[in-house]
């Protein structure tokens, strides 16, 4: 059985006035129907480059290397029409900052509509609006409601919105960039009890990318991490968020503990400094700057993504445990 999406060694370098910037370097994750999969990492870590690549979206200046799959397909390689039929209707995407992308003169059942007409041209109007009602009640907004604008709904009801459009042709996998990141922390468990609810009932699967891995902990079934372009932890959320073995994953998860951990309340971890830039990236491991277990080994070569126990990590400390 083919995975519903496969990315097999991913790399996407931006050409830039200063020479190439490699966001992506080497990434392999699967995702199948029923899972949640979750991508964590600091902002520049490569996260939302990787997203838009599932699709094809990635901006132009984009090089990209190696494979995407969707069920199978080389999403890299097909044709326009392949492309336009896979969009909306074998997968979707959430955008980063999406919450502010919804037309703020149209009605959200005619936002909704739009992919839907798309993809199913044959429908009636009476069709697409109970289609339209159905997928609102299905995020939790009466459908009575379809015919309000977006400044009348609430951040939490927006973002339910655009998991409505997400979901309006029917994908199998979904993918959501930050889909809770500008909301508060209430709201926030909301939609991804949600999202959480939605996978269950419709089979989907999902990839769902935060800079906080309590967020995805809650969520997802297995999570990878990923610094300055690389996957350097990866694993059952379980894992990564209860007892990380990378050194970044572990500051990761202590820098953003769970709502409520009164462990965290007493020692708050902030992550010193910041990821390297890409354009001069350290020599060997590329969080030893940043690590405080770091020892002379480490700058030497980059430590490769090890299997260990079930799960995978890129620590020299790791590999020789
Ligand atoms: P994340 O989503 O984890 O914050 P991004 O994928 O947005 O990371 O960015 C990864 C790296 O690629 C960063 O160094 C960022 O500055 C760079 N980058 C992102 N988009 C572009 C672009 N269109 N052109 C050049 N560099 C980009
Ligand atoms: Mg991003």
């Amino acid at each position: 059985m083919d995975h519903l999406l496969e990315l097999d060694g991913l790399s996407v370098s931006y050409r830039t006035a200063d020479g190439p910037l490699p966001a992506v370097r080497g990434v392999d994750l699967v995702v199948d129907a029923g899972e949640v999969v979750g991508i964590a990492g600091e902002s520049g870590c490569g996260k939302s480059t990787l997203a838009s690549t599932v699709l094809r979206l990635q901006p132009k200046d984009a090089v990209v290397e190696g494979e995407v799959l969707v069920a199978g397909r080389d999403v890299l390689t097909m044709g326009w029409g392949d492309l336009r039929a896979l969009r909306w209707a074998e997968a979707s995407i959430v955008f980063q900052g999406a919450l502010h992308s919804l037309n703020p003169v149209r009605r959200i059942e005619t936002q909704i509509a739009e992919p839907i007409q798309l993809h199913e041209p044959g429908l009636s109007t009476a069709e697409v609006t109970a289609r339209v009602g159905e997928l609102l009640e299905q995020v939790g907004i009466p459908a009575a409601r379809s015919r309000v604008y977006p400044h009348q709904l609430s951040g939490g009801q927006r973002q339910r919105v655009m998991i409505a459009m997400a979901l309006a042709c029917r994908p199998q996998l979904i993918v959501a960039d930050e889909p809770t990141t500008a909301l508060d922390v209430m709201v926030q468990a909301q939609i991804l009890d949600l999202i959480s609810g939605l996978v269950k009932d419709l089979g989907v699967g999902m990839l769902i990318i935060s800079h906080d891995l309590s967020v995805l902990s809650d969520v997802c079934d297995r999570v990878a991490v990923m610094y300055a372009g690389r996957v350097v932890e990866c694993g059952s959320a379980e894992q990564v968020f209860r007892a990380p073995a990378h050194p970044y994953a572990k500051a990761l998860a202590q820098a953003f503990p769970r709502v409520g951990d009164p462990a965290a309340r007493y020692a708050p971890a902030g992550l010193a400094g910041d990821p390297p830039d890409p354009h001069a990236p350290p020599p060997g491991c590329t969080f030893e700057p940043r690590c405080t277990l770091a020892v002379d080994a480490c700058r030497e070569a980059e430590p490769p993504l090890l299997d260990i126990g079930g799960r995978q990590s890129a620590c020299i400390r790791v590999g020789a445990a």
